[in-house]
């Protein structure tokens, strides 16, 4: 049974979504993931099995629809940033 791990929430919705993740530092993404959205606060989560299928996908089971050229930007200047503060990043390691 469905159980939001941010807000506590056991109400979800399936839905398809789009995710990026980081394939050895290389942003990927993935649209149309099945889901489970969390009605409460938006948090999406999806099953095991689903995430093993992306990790295959990703590392060449699959070939990519398309590729995109993405801007990155930098909040902080690194001369600013504490490591010790860094949390970890909203991004999925594949
Ligand atoms: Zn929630």
């Amino acid at each position: 049974m469905f159980q939001c791990h941010v807000c506590g929430s056991k109400q979800a919705r399936q839905d398809f979504i789009t995710q990026i993740f980081l394939l050895d530092d290389k942003p990927v993404i993935v649209h149309d993931i099945p889901a489970e959205i969390c009605v409460r606060c938006g948090e999406s989560v999806f099953d095991i099995s689903t995430m093993e299928k992306i990790r295959r996908m990703v590392h060449g089971e699959a070939v990519p629809v398309k590729s995109v050229v993405t801007e990155v930007f930098e909040f902080a200047q690194s001369s600013q940033r504490n490591p010790a503060n860094l949390r970890e990043s909203a991004v999925q390691n594949l």
